[in-house]
């Protein structure tokens, strides 16, 4: 379809499957051009995820293989989006990953890698789309956190300080960019039906499963909602928050 004036240019990082694949969707309609990002040249549900953006009625869906953790990359790929494209109006940082290990076994290269992902990504990609988003005086930057950031998780002293540490940088972005209509939120995610936790031991989900007031796994579409509030004209009053999606876990 081409492109109107009114179009809304979307870019969710770790689109191609997952929690970042059901925000794609969900942001997907008529009006809006959505670009996915991910970092597996052979990932296979991509064709997939982008015929299910055209279903929609998207002006535009496309797919891109970088390194959200790549600063260089980061900004030439989402200021050509932006140039190419028009504007840069919603971007959803949710690429994310996970290396666990009990802090004492921790390696340094396991720490320092997750923070690059989970947490360094989400300022670069966000200090481009901002200065872009400054612009045009609009914006919505949605950040993808995590429960564990809440509670702290044996095993993830990596993942969990990535994670708080999205939290804090989206309450200061959030001061930064609020005089021009730039609004920055997070989600905070519990324990989610997704690649990421398929491969957790039945005995492991079943004592997670148990503190989950909601009694059940979130799906991504359970998120996906909230990244869609938060990009809706409903939450143009709602900046500097982390909705938690999680079914109760962390109370
Ligand atoms: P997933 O593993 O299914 O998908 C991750 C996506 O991120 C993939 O598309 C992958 O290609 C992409 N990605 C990973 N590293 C990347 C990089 N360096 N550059 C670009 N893309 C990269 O994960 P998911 O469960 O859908 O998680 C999505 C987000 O939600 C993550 O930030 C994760 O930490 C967070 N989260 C997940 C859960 C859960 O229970 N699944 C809970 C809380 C938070």
């Amino acid at each position: 379809m081409p492109k109107t004036p009114q179009t809304r240019v979307a870019v969710v990082t770790g689109g191609s499957r997952g929690i970042g694949r059901a925000a794609a969707l969900a942001l997907s309609g008529p009006g809006v051009s959505v670009v996915i990002t991910h970092s597996n040249p052979q990932s296979p549900g991509v064709a997939e995820t982008l015929e299910a953006i055209e279903a929609r009625g998207a002006d535009l869906a496309e797919a891109q293989v970088w390194n959200a953790a790549d600063p260089e990359e980061g900004k030439r790929r989402l200021v050509d989006i932006s140039e190419r494209l028009g504007s840069l109006d919603i971007l959803v940082n949710n690429a994310g990953i996970t290396r666990d290990a009990i802090s004492l076994r921790m390696t340094d290269e396991d720490f320092r890698e997750v923070l690059e992902v989970d947490l360094f990504s989400v300022f670069s990609l966000s200090r481009t789309a901002g200065a872009v988003m400054l612009k045009q005086k609009s914006g919505r930057i949605i950040n993808v956190s995590s429960v564990v950031a809440f509670t702290g998780n044996p095993g993830q002293a990596n993942y969990a300080a990535a994670k708080a540490g999205v939290v804090g940088l989206t309450k200061t972005l959030a001061l930064e960019y609020a005089s021009r209509g730039v609004t920055v939120n997070a989600v905070a995610p519990g324990f989610i039906h997704t690649d990421m936790t398929k491969n957790l031991s039945g005995k492991i989900k079943d004592a997670l499963l148990a503190r989950v007031p909601l009694g059940r796994m979130g799906d991504p579409e359970d998120v996906a909602a909230a990244v869609a509030f938060l990009a809706s004209p409903g939450a143009a009053y709602v900046t500097g928050q982390t909705i938690h999606v999680n079914g109760g876990l962390y109370l």
